[in-house]
């Protein structure tokens, strides 16, 4: 009925996500509030695995790109579910850590890591870092030598396919700022390097294409030039590789026209080439690594504000201004972002005229939805913006001196809150007179 399936509308004609009441949710935590279907989430969870399972023998791991959503909460699901976990900062590694996330299924990527996070890292037995370049490689072989103690590593590699929403290109990519190219032979010399160094163990390759994919084509491509270059570092170092990691990117539906593919057509595409390759390279099949972050958590959540005033321009616009916006969701004022959004009350009331959903900052750019056709609006209603369960919260500010609104999670129907609202104490906690 609704964009997402796991809203749905009640017998008192209120809008439900995961069977509960938003309009009782938005009572009992007020708004703006981000609400999350945790069955969702682990029902995402599961589709990645079962497909792995499926199409490759369950020889790999899902990991949650955590970058998407991140708190103690998420991080219990992902590890509950069987997932491993993306991280890309301290940060990130910090509350994984404290989550109890069992370290060896970490995966510590980013551009920049400082020592400080290498060995934070390392002092933790997280399973791979990601080396992104020669410094980063430099570094670990000191730290290694240091500590004594043995690090896996994976190199992310630049595979010269460049995916874009709705489109990519398959050149062009060598101006990144993540990553060893493969076409300059930078790739080959980083990796023939670690081989050398005592105490980095070489265990994979990694490549991350882009975000909100609708095609499998750029996946095929990045995976057939992944195994080639898994097959001539074998043939030129007698080393073989065991790890192929795809990255993540899977796109979600955020409104009508966005159609994603089934995820589980995503694995059993690349299983098949990857195979192939094997066979014709003569190499082993790799462990296959997913770093979906998107597609785990986005379509599982809302955001819920007050509508306040309605700014009606005769012949331009009609601003429907809210209690929330770019300091909760900056996805429209960083990349034009696309959103659907609904009234909570009667959700399935025909729309009838376009407006436009601002939020409360003070930046004329400030919008969350520009130009939506939506029922009539007056102060006071309730709406939900849809599919914000990621790049949401782990994206928002403080700008304004806002105070992040509180993440709950409804699992069996039953509300529990995840992460809470800050307070205005919260905002001035680091202030010092
Ligand atoms: C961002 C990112 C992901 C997750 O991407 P989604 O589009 O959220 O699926 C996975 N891996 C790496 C290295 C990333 O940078």
């Amino acid at each position: 009925m609704f964009i997402l399936d796991c809203l749905g509308v009640n017998e008192k004609n209120i809008l439900t996500i995961g069977g509960a009441d938003v309009s009782e949710l938005a009572k009992e935590y007020k708004t703006p509030l981000y609400i999350m279907d945790e069955d969702k989430i682990r029902e995402n969870c599961r589709l990645y695995k079962k497909a792995l399972d499926e199409h490759y023998n369950g020889n790999g791991l899902v990991l949650y790109a955590s970058k998407a959503f991140c708190c103690l909460r998420i991080c219990s699901i992902a590890n509950e579910e069987g997932l491993g976990l993306d991280v890309v900062s301290g940060g990130e590694l910090y509350t994984a850590i404290k989550a109890n996330f069992p370290m060896e299924k970490i995966y510590f990527h980013g551009n920049n890591k400082t020592k400080d996070e290498l060995l934070l890292a390392v002092t933790n037995n997280v399973g791979r870092i990601v080396v992104d370049n020669e410094t980063e490689l430099d570094m670990l072989g000191e730290i290694a030598k240091e500590k004594g103690k043995d690090i896996s590593v994976s190199f992310r590699i630049k595979p010269g396919v460049d995916a874009h929403t709705h489109d990519f290109i398959r050149t062009g990519q060598i101006d990144s700022k993540f990553g060893v190219a493969l076409e300059t032979g930078e790739a080959e010399n980083i990796i023939k390097k670690a081989y050398t160094l005592e105490g980095i163990n070489v265990k994979g390759v990694h490549c991350h294409i882009g975000s909100q994919i609708f095609e499998i084509e750029p996946f095929l491509l990045a995976a057939q030039k992944m195994m080639h270059f898994i097959a001539d570092i074998k043939e030129k170092t007698g080393n073989e590789i065991t790890e192929l990691n795809l990255g993540g990117g899977y796109g979600i539906k955020y409104t009508k026209t966005d159609n994603p593919v089934p995820y589980g057509d995503f694995i059993r595409h690349i299983s098949q080439t990857v195979k192939q390759i094997t066979k014709e390279r003569n190499i082993s099949l790799p462990k296959i690594i997913m770093e979906p972050g998107r597609s785990i958590v986005a379509p599982a959540g809302i955001t819920v504000y007050t509508v306040g005033s309605v700014k009606e321009i005769p012949n331009i616009r009609t601003y429907i201004s809210v209690d929330g916006g770019m300091s909760d969701n900056p996805r429209y004022i960083l990349y034009r972002s696309k959103y659907h959004a609904l009234k909570v009350e009667n959700p399935t009331e025909k729309p009838k005229k376009i407006v436009t959903i601002a939020g409360k900052c003070c930046e004329s750019g400030d919008l969350l939805i520009k130009n939506i056709k939506m029922p009539s609006l007056k102060p006071g209603d309730l709406i939900a913006v849809l599919a914000t369960g990621g790049y949401n919260y782990s994206m928002a500010s403080n700008y304004n001196r806002i105070p992040r609104p509180p993440v709950v999670m409804v699992s069996g129907g039953k509300p529990k809150l995840a992460i809470a609202r800050e307070s205005y104490q919260d905002i001035i906690k680091n202030d010092i007179m």
